[in-house]
């Protein structure tokens, strides 16, 4: 004994007409050149198609506020290449999916980098932050001992002199005309200064900060969902296009379909099905296991998408019309729920 009876065809044709104004039916299914009484007018003669398949219906809670945001860190630079989203008296912008997280501008806050310590710069290791080292030539002296006259301050200077028959040589000294007598010169590699310029650093002392780039901060911000409170009408019953339509326009009637309702998605399963249903086929098969997947993912994933099913899940006989009008016009006449209690949807 099948517990969920559709309306036939008829009914529903019937009772979607005789839910139009008079102006409204002629307009639809008026002949041209022909007397019209609305009486007449027929499923036999408008409706093209028919079928009948079942259609599962659910919601969903979105609470984004409860889940956690996901720290993130960066320098100034990293800051500058991301978008940064504001959402002004709860508006959310509508690129934003619900489920996509995204950083936050009003939690950007700034912290000292903690490999320079906040100075922006790491001292030079070889000179030691001074941008110079101790001349390698003079020792930091400054002078070099005179090559001249080899740090003696004087020249001795040989003259030949003839004593009386004989050849004899004769010294004299002068002060070394090189240092002007001091044994020294001023260093050539340093000019006299004792420092060279620090080859690592080339005289800076300090190298930028790798992790800050030298602005001393880091920032660190919170990459979370949008704030998002609602709910979300999910419809299992043809193409996700007319699902969509079709599950916005149930939202406010569903609970008072003749439906079965199912409490838990550990329910969705043959035995309890077929039980409830009076019946099971492909179609039951194929939906129910698809109704599942997706109750048993929002449940697995509510903590980091803020979303949770709500029970109990609906399912529901949908039977649709194809209507072709007088004039040609396609509309698809939706009737959703047991024959004692359906609604009627157009599109
Ligand atoms: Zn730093
Ligand atoms: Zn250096
Ligand atoms: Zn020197
Ligand atoms: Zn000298």
């Amino acid at each position: 004994m099948p517990f969920l009876k559709p309306p036939s065809p008829d009914e529903v044709f019937s009772r979607w007409v005789d839910g139009m104004s008079d102006d409204e039916v002629e307009e639809l299914f008026a002949r041209k050149d022909m007397p019209f009484d609305r009486s007449s007018v027929s499923a036999a003669e408008f409706v093209k198609e028919v079928d009948r398949k079942i259609a599962v219906f659910f919601m969903s809670k979105i609470e984004t506020e409860s889940v956690e945001a996901e720290k993130k860190e960066s320098n100034y630079e990293g800051i500058l290449k991301i978008k940064f989203y504001e959402f002004p008296g709860g508006k959310v912008p509508h690129e934003l999916k619900l489920d996509s997280k995204v950083p936050v501008f009003g939690s950007l806050e700034k912290t000292e980098c903690p490999d320079c310590a906040g100075a922006g710069y790491i001292e030079c290791a070889k000179c030691e932050g001074k941008g110079s080292l101790t001349c390698s030539e003079c020792g930091g002296s400054g002078e070099l001992s005179c090559s001249e006259c080899e740090g003696a301050k004087e020249l001795t200077l040989t003259l030949t002199v003839l004593s009386g028959e004989e050849e004899v040589e004769r010294e004299l000294r002068v002060q070394c005309p090189a240092c002007f007598g001091s044994g020294k010169v001023v260093c050539d590699r340093c000019g006299g200064l004792a420092r060279l310029v620090c080859d690592d650093c080339r005289g800076e002392g300090k190298f930028p900060c790798k992790k800050c780039k030298g602005a001393g901060v880091l920032f660190t911000y919170n990459v979370s969902l949008p704030p998002i409170s609602g709910k979300k009408a999910y419809l299992i019953y043809s193409k996700p296009e007319v699902d969509d339509a079709l599950a916005e326009m149930l939202e406010e009637k569903v609970g008072q379909l003749e439906a079965v309702r199912v409490s838990s998605h550990e329910q969705l399963k043959r035995n309890d099905l077929e039980a409830m249903l009076g019946f099971y086929n492909k179609d039951v098969e194929s939906k129910a296991s698809r109704a599942k997947k997706i109750l048993a993912e929002l449940e697995k994933k509510a903590d980091r998408r803020g979303e949770t099913p709500l029970y109990p899940v609906y399912i529901f006989p949908m039977l649709r019309l194809d209507v072709e009008t007088a004039k040609g016009k396609r509309i698809q006449l939706f009737a959703a729920g047991g024959g004692k209690n359906y609604t009627l949807i157009t599109l």
